[in-house]
């Protein structure tokens, strides 16, 4: 016997952060509406980023960057003040700065999405409820929206909204494997680290902030051997420091268009400040507000140059690495345990023993072999649906629902989520937000981001 379909008003597939916040911000409205969240993970509001365990997974910003209210920017150092003061997170108090410059573990931050759903629901007219399981499939007239889940479960909605997050590359079933994940230890499996012999040496492919997470789980395992990081460029993210304010010289010259008259505008900037004995990070954190407005209005051309020649630099200076991480990273780099090398993975030797990688290092035509005990892949995010083996991606571009966005980066939409299908007709149903969005916008992942496009896309949602 078939189940019946269930109904609601918005349907809300993926229950991470952005899933979480667009509840919460349809809740705050005035009227009454049924908003069904479908997550296959046991909690809304953590996803991929807040699931952490280890204490030593922080946010990449202070308290006072990372609330989820866009209208009450200290909503999460209040929130962290109560936490604290409830007996919460003790190790806190080994830190002598004010709460509002705490990096919070990130699975802390969950609770705080948590606790922020439990109140606007107490207070709404309208429900939420947690729907477990992963939608495999969808499908949109001119009226609603039908989502199939794993289970055979299909939900019906007016509306539907993808905030399905982000496809970590290390946890991501490719459509043209190359082997790597079955190989390599999942970054933030912090029970696999554990298992690797504490005095052999561990390859990590990547280096960005995911590679940052792996060494703090390395060190707190008790791993004590080399560590050999290779990323294309070999840059490291800088540490996140608390800089002044700066003139937000972006939101005074329009004029500036290019990628890379922004980069010679922005480096400029960096000079004067440091000329003054001001931190580089001021100018550079004024960018972040008009990332996304320079971004879309570029040609296809500049933003592919962006990609191409600014982008590696705009990862390690603008994704930076919370300061107590970056000490241990800068530590273990200083004492010559960790070892970083500009080089691009080429692939996977097979071997009885431990793992061994092809690489070419940067600048060299010839393909060298490394090996290790164990290999970690934290080689990033990947964006191209195309390539993201799970169903509900492949679904809606065999259905031709949605679009690559542009340069494959996410899925393409109009400026309110509204998703674009094969045709490049904006639907009226099915909406987007968050990672999804990132060939948009650039920037669409961070909690700010994501913040701030739950609020608009609910206000969006309850007007049509
Ligand atoms: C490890 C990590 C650390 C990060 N740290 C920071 C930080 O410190 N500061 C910051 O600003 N940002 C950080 N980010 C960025 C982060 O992605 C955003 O802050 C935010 O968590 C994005 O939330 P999301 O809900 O869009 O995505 P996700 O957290 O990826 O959640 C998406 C959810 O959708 C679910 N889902 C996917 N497909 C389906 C489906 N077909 N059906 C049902 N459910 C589905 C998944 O199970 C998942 O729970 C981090 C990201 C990662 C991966």
């Amino acid at each position: 016997m078939t189940e019946s379909i269930r109904n609601a008003d918005v349907l809300i597939i993926g229950g991470g952060l952005s899933g979480t916040m667009l509840a919460v911000q349809l809740l705050r409205l005035p009227g009454k509406r049924q908003i069904l969240v479908v997550e296959p993970r046991a909690e809304l509001g953590r996803g991929e980023a807040y699931s952490a365990v280890e204490l030593g997974h922080t946010l990449n910003g202070n308290a006072a960057r990372m609330s989820v209210d866009p209208d009450n920017a200290d909503d999460l150092t209040q929130w962290l003040t109560d936490y604290i003061g409830a007996g919460g997170w003790p190790e806190s108090g080994q830190q002598a700065v004010p709460i509002s410059e705490l990096f919070p573990p990130r699975g802390i931050f969950g609770l705080y999405a948590q606790q922020r759903l439990a109140e606007a629901k107490a207070q709404s007219a309208s429900s939420v409820e947690h729907v477990r399981g992963e939608g495999v499939d969808l499908q949109v007239d001119e009226a609603s929206t039908l989502l199939t889940l794993d289970n055979g479960q299909q939900l019906r909605g007016r509306f539907a909204v993808l905030a399905t997050g982000m496809f970590p590359a290390a946890r991501t079933p490719q459509t043209e494997s190359s082997g790597l994940n079955a190989a390599a230890v999942d970054p933030w499996d912090v029970q696999a680290m554990t298992l690797i012999d504490p005095q052999a040496p561990v390859l990590i492919i990547g280096s960005g902030l995911t590679m940052v997470d792996a060494v703090v789980s390395l060190e707190q395992a008790g791993h004590r051997g080399p560590i050999e990081v290779f990323s294309r460029h070999g840059l490291l993210p800088h540490v996140r420091r608390q800089p002044p304010s700066w003139v937000d010289f972006l939101g005074e010259d329009h004029r500036l268009r290019s990628p890379l008259q922004l980069l010679r505008e922005v480096r400029r900037q960096c000079r004067i400040a440091q000329a003054q004995g001001i931190d580089w990070q001021a100018p550079l954190d004024t960018v972040r507000a008009h990332i996304g407005r320079l971004w879309s209005q570029a040609s296809e051309r500049e933003k592919r140059q962006f990609v191409r020649h600014v982008r590696p630099w705009w990862e390690s200076h603008h994704h930076r690495s919370p300061p107590l991480s970056a000490q241990l990273v800068a530590r273990l780099h200083e004492e010559g345990r960790l070892r970083i090398r500009a080089a691009s993975y080429k692939g996977l030797v097979p071997s009885v023993e431990g793992v061994t990688i092809r690489l070419r290092h940067r600048g060299e035509q010839a393909v060298t072999q490394v090996s290790g005990a164990a290999l970690i892949n934290s080689s990033g995010i990947e964006y191209d649906w195309r390539r993201v083996a799970r169903p509900l991606p492949q679904q809606l571009l065999k259905r031709g629902l949605i679009q690559p966005g542009p340069l494959a980066l996410g899925i393409a939409a109009d400026a309110s989520g509204a998703v674009l299908d094969a045709q490049g007709q904006v639907s009226q149903r099915l909406f987007a937000m968050g990672p999804p969005l990132r060939g948009m916008w650039w920037e669409s992942t961070a909690v700010t981001d994501v913040a701030i496009q739950a609020k608009a896309l609910a206000s969006k949602l309850t007007q049509i």
